[in-house]
């Protein structure tokens, strides 16, 4: 294994692997593992068939905080396909045009490249009843690769939850709580069961980033280790955005790549803390009001990254906005046109790169891959109420 420690992302305490601990004991921030890069630079030669090998999550090991392999919890996630849809290029004046289509994953969302990384570290912790709090994707992700380890799951989720989400959780065999009206309550609750009846916890940790930054990894592998202009990546909690940009970082500081892309990050109306900050160059504030939404996988007040999505945005010297309910259905059936079916929340992402492009911060000639997270089948209720209308 060449995972190193755990380093804060805000005060840069260091801590040693394996420790139990979810945020930085002493500022309370998320954490990151880091690795022994020089050796993992060593380890890839420079013209080793590894780079041949079809992209997948678990084709990245080295990169991976995993000490067995042979004790890996997979189901084939990653290895989505990298869509170039060129007639929307066309339409909306971007050079290059890229859908990474994460719907294509086991249980139909990004959630899963972490599920397999947090459970196959919940066996090595020897847990036995895990616990998740969830808007939907990630209930189901956990439940599956929870069942797949022969672990008991419980998933916390807020009322509202579409309901494909919840019975595929059941056919995995999960319990299901629904507490509180948003996924940052059901938070709430979840942590509060891990401490105080000894569930282990799952969720956006740093455990997951390192799963989940597999995204990042195989958009370059798949453009042949060119670097796009931009990734678009819609935020939550922020987590995939964080993650994607650390493996970046990580291909970068190994020589794989030698440019880091722009990243551009995607809040949905009402749910603007992040974009809000980044605008006012205040710090982050948790939104208070209950908004309806059609984009429920992103609906999140108090979006635990959201610091990190900033100094992500930053560094590459990207870009973070909001689109509308009605900005991000229009790029749902934009995305349908080119044979892609995406869940509310995934479509937002080409709505910002439009956006983008209509105000000229995204520039004719450039390259874009727009992250879709989740498939459309996942939330049908809000796609027939917009055909109905
Ligand atoms: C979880 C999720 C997101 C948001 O990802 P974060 O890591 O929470 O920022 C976006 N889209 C879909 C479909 C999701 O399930
Ligand atoms: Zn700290």
């Amino acid at each position: 294994m060449f995972a190193a420690k755990l380093v804060c992302t805000k005060c840069g305490e260091e801590y040693p692997l394996p420790l139990g601990i979810y945020r930085c004991p002493r500022c309370g921030s998320p954490l990151d593992v880091t690795y022994h890069y020089d050796d993992i630079a060593e380890f890839i030669g420079e013209n080793d068939p590894w780079f041949r090998e079809h992209p997948h999550t678990w084709k990245y090991w080295m990169f991976l905080p995993v000490s067995n392999l042979r004790k890996v919890v997979t189901l084939n996630e990653g290895g989505t396909r990298l869509y170039r849809v060129r007639r929307l290029e066309e339409k909306l004046g971007i050079g290059r045009l890229y859908v990474k289509n994460e719907g294509e994953n086991p249980t139909g969302a990004f959630k899963d490249r972490g599920s397999s990384v947090e459970i196959t570290k919940a066996l090595e912790f020897h847990a036995q009843r895990v616990i998740v709090a969830s808007t939907g994707n990630m209930a189901a992700s956990i439940s599956a690769y929870g069942a797949k380890a022969g672990l008991e799951v419980t998933i916390v989720v807020p009322e509202g939850t579409p309901e494909g989400k919840l019975v595929q959780a059941r056919m995995y065999g999960a319990r299901v709580e629904v507490f509180g009206k948003t996924y940052d309550e059901a938070l709430a609750e979840a942590e509060r069961k891990a401490r105080e009846e000894n569930y282990h916890l799952t969720g956006n940790y740093h455990y997951r980033v390192e799963g989940q930054k597999t995204t990042g990894f195989e958009i370059i592998d798949q453009l042949h280790f060119n670097v796009p202009d931009w990734i678009v990546v819609p935020i939550g909690a922020g987590t995939h955005l964080r993650a994607i940009w650390k493996g970046l970082k990580e291909f970068r500081r190994i020589g794989l790549i030698e440019e880091l892309p722009r990243i551009a990050g995607v809040q949905i109306e009402g749910y603007d803390a992040v974009v809000r900050a980044w605008k006012t160059g205040k710090p982050i504030e948790k939104i208070t009001k209950k908004t309806p939404t059609l984009a429920s996988a992103i609906a999140v007040k108090a979006p635990v990254d959201g610091e990190n999505v900033i100094r992500a945005v930053k560094e590459s010297g990207g870009h973070l906005d909001t689109v509308t309910n009605g900005e991000t259905i229009e790029a749902g059936r934009l995305l349908g046109k080119e044979g892609l079916f995406v869940e509310p929340s995934s479509a937002t992402s080409l709505a910002l790169a439009r956006k983008m492009r209509e105000e000229g911060i995204i520039d004719r000639g450039e390259s874009v891959v727009v992250v879709a997270t989740g498939h459309g089948l996942k939330d049908i209720n809000t796609w027939r109420n917009v055909l109905s209308h």
